[in-house]
């Protein structure tokens, strides 16, 4: 038996906790016998002393414990189970072509995604602006679409994790979510409470990145893989770029309408294509579908090539509840916004560097995210057509196209984006679109 005031005083005290004490703690959370102010001050104390690796694993593994832990094993499934998470970004569609892509190599991905978090856009969200779509199934539905489709990308499901829910909403409101203990068991207990095999995380640098500097995204990368590998899933990191938006539209269908568009082969941004190749080729290695890197990337181009992976979307769409002829007719089923018109650059240059955390916020003023969790969001609004760093543009050369509802609407928007997009007179030097790879085998 332990006494919660012990536990945060020899925390607070910079002594290493063992795991019988983190385990009692994280259970007084979900049952309640530890209170508010004392979770504060866990929170606190590990904020200003940290945590050793193994206290890491054992506080990712009680929390991932405090709830349903999902199990794959007794549907006997002919692949690996596997799936993606980031830690956030703008335009980041990788997700919707992730999932099916994966699935088309033999994969099999039960993708519990999240809702917008400040200025990043959420999956779920995206999900949402396809009519008739259901990203609350009922747990048998999701495992009858995760085994015949091969991906089903949902909601957070009741019970995963509960005791992360209450400790993130008391981190929110005392200053705590900044502790990268925490955010590693934060993120790695719900997504290891899902049964996984493997996950290929990626985590993002830059303006619009969750981290602030690139030194705190290689800390939060590298803790992340000790404590995920630790903990028994097999885990790969790659640090990506995010100092721009990531695909070139940001909103909730706007971005559909892209990722259906990569899948068909109708476009496909290049920086998006880079990062989602790699984060697939990760799965598909990690889960021993290929024997090496080369390979995965062969098979993908493949399952993209002969339209499978198009196909496989379109049947995860009409399997949870979503259009039959989605992919054939996207451009009616998603909402359309009524004013679509350019944000000129006004002046001659290069882009030459964008606060894209400003971006995120200016798709927030829209309505395209939630600025408190009730928020209702406008699917329709959002940017398509970016231009990128290290574009040559005249006056007339817009930044972007903004989907707007009202011509006031279209004037913040179109004040935010120029003040968020810098026109100047040097061309920026290319930056690579992925920094670094943690991986076992380096
Ligand atoms: N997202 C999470 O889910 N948890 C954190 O602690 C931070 C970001």
């Amino acid at each position: 038996m332990f006494l919660p005031q012990e536990i945060i005083r020899k925390k607070r005290d910079g002594e290493e906790l063992g795991r019988e004490e983190i385990a009692f703690f994280v259970r007084g959370i979900t049952e309640g016998y530890v209170s508010e102010g004392q979770i504060a001050a866990f929170a606190m104390a590990v904020y200003f002393r940290g945590m050793t690796m193994e206290e890491r694993i054992a506080l990712t593994e009680a929390m991932r414990d405090s709830g349903e832990v999902l199990e794959w094993k007794s549907l006997n499934l002919p692949g690996p189970v596997v799936d993606k998470h980031s830690t956030g970004g703008v335009g980041d569609v990788v997700s919707l072509m992730l999932g099916p892509m994966a699935a088309a190599c033999g994969c099999f991905v039960p993708m519990i995604s999240g809702r917008g978090l400040g200025h990043t856009g959420g999956t779920l969200d995206k999900f949402d602006a396809i009519p008739g779509y259901d990203t609350a199934p009922d747990n048998a539905l999701f495992r009858k679409v995760v085994k015949e489709v091969g991906v089903a990308i949902i909601g957070q499901t009741g019970n995963l994790a509960p005791a992360d829910k209450r400790f993130y909403a008391i981190r929110d409101v005392t200053a705590t979510v900044e502790s990268i203990p925490l955010i590693t068991a934060s993120v790695l207990s719900k997504k290891l409470a899902a049964g996984l095999d493997a996950l290929s995380m990626d985590v993002k640098v830059g303006s619009g990145a969750f981290m602030p500097t690139y030194e705190k995204s290689v800390e939060l990368a590298e803790s992340i893989f000790e404590v995920a590998n630790g903990a028994g899933c097999k885990t790969t990191v790659l640090l990506t770029n995010m100092n721009q938006p990531l695909a070139s539209s940001a909103g909730n269908a706007v971005e559909v309408r892209e990722a259906v568009r990569y899948l068909n082969g109708e476009c496909r941004n290049p920086r998006l294509h880079e990062v989602t190749m790699a984060l697939t080729a990760q799965m598909l290695v990690l889960g021993g579908v290929t024997a090496g890197e080369e390979e995965a990337y062969e098979r993908l181009r493949k399952a993209l090539d002969s339209g499978r992976a198009a196909e496989i979307f379109g049947r995860m769409v009409a399997a949870l509840g979503g259009p039959a002829d989605f992919m054939e007719r996207y451009d009616d089923y998603l909402e359309k916004a009524p004013i679509v018109r350019p944000i000129l650059a006004e002046r001659e240059g290069f882009v030459e560097s964008m606060d894209t955390r400003a971006i995120g916020l200016a798709v927030v003023a829209l309505g395209g995210g939630r600025k408190k969790p009730t928020d209702a969001i406008d699917y329709a609004v959002g940017f398509t057509d970016f231009a990128a760093l290290g574009d040559e543009v005249r006056a007339d050369t817009p930044l972007a196209v903004a989907h707007v509802r009202t011509e006031e609407q279209f004037e913040e928007a179109s004040r935010r984006l120029k003040e968020a997009i810098v026109v100047g007179s040097r061309r920026p030097d290319e930056e690579p679109m992925i920094y670094k790879k943690i991986s076992a085998k380096g």
